[in-house]
């Protein structure tokens, strides 16, 4: 196999800008003329510094993020970002809201639960998390509400947000940077960089200063929001390579005409695999709900099981990796986000019709 003839399907870590890698690879050894890689000087000088703030910067200025607000770059992944939350905001008497949309949300809320009191805001889990849940119920004394904007693993995704009056907190981990959001609206944002972002090894926190100053200051000093805050996230030795990585993809995102334009080329990527579902007569069809549908992982069925098998392998032999569904719900996944190319999701949707003229 070679990179030209492979189209990465990958729900995380995923594909990364082929154009990225290229220039990562030009600067490995001698990081623009200083006789070293990145990866091999130190978090305190002056080069990686200038490297660090400038991922900040374009986080900023892609995502419109309001000076009130911090960009953090932890590590931990996501996961740990659903232990932390609890940890630095809920005190004794109040209660977390969790909007229950799929596994990411439940692992979210089970964290929650080992720090104290919580309660579901809402929840698809008997429609098998096939919708977003747009009905809330909000109880008093909530601290704060928890949602996943994405659910990489049913294939849903959030149109819109409900207006709330509590601080709402959401896991981009599967669409941050791959459209426009109003930063204003959440608390806080976290994602595990390995989707849309970069490499696995940062995860972004972008929270909102008053929020943070709400937060506990009886935890572990490196489990405070505050400590990396105060530091610019340099209180520790960061993932510097991976920080690198990241601002040169925001760099891409740049350069592809921001994140309205990265907008518009994701709904064109999806849609191009969920038209030939709906146009199949049946043949496939999808996990999700229409109105729910994700615009990075397309959740879906080869309605004859033993066919699904044949699907699946005979793409693997053309050449799509990471088409598998999710162990815990079976059937197909493509996971289309930013860096999948046109092409690859061109290359899928042909894929499927010519399997399914070869076998309906
Ligand atoms: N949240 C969502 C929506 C995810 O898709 C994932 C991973 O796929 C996670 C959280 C967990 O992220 P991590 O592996 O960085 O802990």
């Amino acid at each position: 196999m070679t990179r030209e003839t492979t189209y990465n399907f990958n729900a995380g870590p995923s594909a990364l800008p082929t154009v990225v890698l290229e220039r990562a690879q030009a600067q490995l050894l001698d990081f623009e003329g200083n006789g070293m890689s990145i990866m091999e000087m130190s978090h305190r000088g002056k080069v990686y510094e200038a490297v660090h703030n400038a991922a900040i910067e374009r986080m900023r200025k892609l995502y419109n993020i309001p000076e009130d607000y911090e960009v953090i770059f932890m590590q931990g992944g996501a996961s740990l970002q659903f232990s932390m939350i609890p940890m630095n905001f809920l005190n004794e008497g109040e209660t977390a809201g969790y909007v229950m949309s799929g596994s990411w949300s439940q692992k979210a809320l089970k964290e929650a639960k080992m720090q104290g009191a919580t309660y579901e805001v809402a929840s698809s889990k008997d429609n098998q998390f096939k919708n977003i849940p747009m009905d809330w119920n909000v109880e008093d004394n909530t601290r704060y509400i928890h949602m996943t904007s994405n659910n990489t693993i049913y294939g849903t995704q959030f149109k819109d947000i409900p207006e709330v009056n509590v601080p709402l907190i959401a896991d981009m981990s599967s669409d941050i940077m791959s459209k426009p959001v109003d930063v204003s609206k959440f608390a806080m944002i976290y994602a595990g960089a390995q989707k849309n972002l970069g490499p696995s090894g940062v995860t972004v926190v972008i929270v909102k200063k008053d929020f943070l100053e709400t937060a506990k200051e009886e935890n572990p000093t490196v489990l405070q929001y505050k400590t990396h805050a105060d530091s610019n996230s340099l209180y520790h030795t960061p993932p510097t390579f991976g920080i690198y990585m990241l601002g040169e993809v925001l760099k891409w995102i740049e350069e592809q005409g921001g994140l309205e334009a990265v907008d518009r080329q994701n709904e064109m990527k999806a849609g191009l695999i969920y038209d030939v579902i709906d146009a199949s007569e049946g043949f496939y069809y999808g996990h999700a709900d229409k109105d729910s549908r994700s615009l990075m992982n397309i959740t879906f069925r080869v309605a004859d099981e033993a066919l699904e098998k044949q699907f699946l392998a005979e793409a693997a032999e053309a050449g799509f990796v990471g088409l598998n569904g999710h162990r815990s719900v079976g059937g197909c996944r493509a996971s289309a986000y930013n860096a999948v190319p046109v092409a690859a999701c061109e290359a899928l949707a042909t894929f499927m019709k010519e399997f399914q003229a070869k076998h309906a």
